[in-house]
């Protein structure tokens, strides 16, 4: 999704929490190169699309992935994804998941129809560590989710991924393969039963 085109208008409620599944995905993929992951990283969090990445953004771009790369990349991916499951687990107890304080300002920003916006951005903490950066997005991600039904955060039912589930028909599995991968029985059974109507309609063809 093109974040950069929802620059200048609020964020519908789907829309947060689709913002929010790009980050899980994000925190979820294992098939890139640790350069990849800083980029992708990055392009998520500055809400860039490939072309502004590649444009007038290059510059300061650049310069972030330059200070960020050497950062333990793989220990804040886990750290994220154990506070986020954790932070879900604690949802109706006494104490439940919090992040470090963030402090956050009130900006006008352009828009791309030339009017200003209001924005409320966080501050980027100075010295930007990985440490204070780690709160920094949990507090991102936990204000996209406010408001959304507690019924539609999920875990995989076969790998245990954090996933959001918006339809009225709420699923198990995160995604197709995990699905069949983790009820092959069900697989089985919708076989045998397409088997069946199968036989069904050639039974009654028959008879015509
Ligand atoms: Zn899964």
């Amino acid at each position: 999704m093109a974040r950069g085109e929802l620059f200048s208008t609020a964020l519908q409620q789907r829309e947060r929490v689709r913002v929010v599944q790009e980050f899980l995905d994000w925190l979820y993929a294992v098939d890139r190169s640790p350069e990849q992951q800083v980029r992708s990283f990055w392009t998520w969090h500055a809400w860039l699309t490939p072309e502004q990445a590649a444009g007038p953004a290059r510059e300061q771009f650049d310069r972030i992935i330059g200070a960020t790369r050497a950062w333990r990349w793989e220990k804040l991916r886990h750290n994220w994804i154990a506070r986020l499951n954790g932070m879900m687990n604690r949802l109706r107890l006494q104490h439940p998941g919090s992040v470090q304080g963030v402090g956050r300002s009130l900006v006008a920003r352009a828009g791309r129809d030339g009017r200003e916006y209001l924005a409320v951005v966080p501050v980027m903490p100075q010295p930007l560590t990985e440490e204070n950066f780690e709160d920094l997005v949990l507090d991102e991600v936990m204000q996209y989710l406010d408001g959304l039904a507690v019924a539609a955060v999920g875990n995989c039912a076969q790998c245990g991924r954090l996933f959001f589930r918006l339809r009225a028909k709420r699923r198990l599995f995160c995604s197709t393969r995990c699905k069949y991968e983790g009820a092959p029985s069900t697989k089985r059974r919708k076989a045998g039963e397409k088997a069946r109507r199968a036989q069904r309609r050639a039974s009654a063809g028959g008879k015509r």
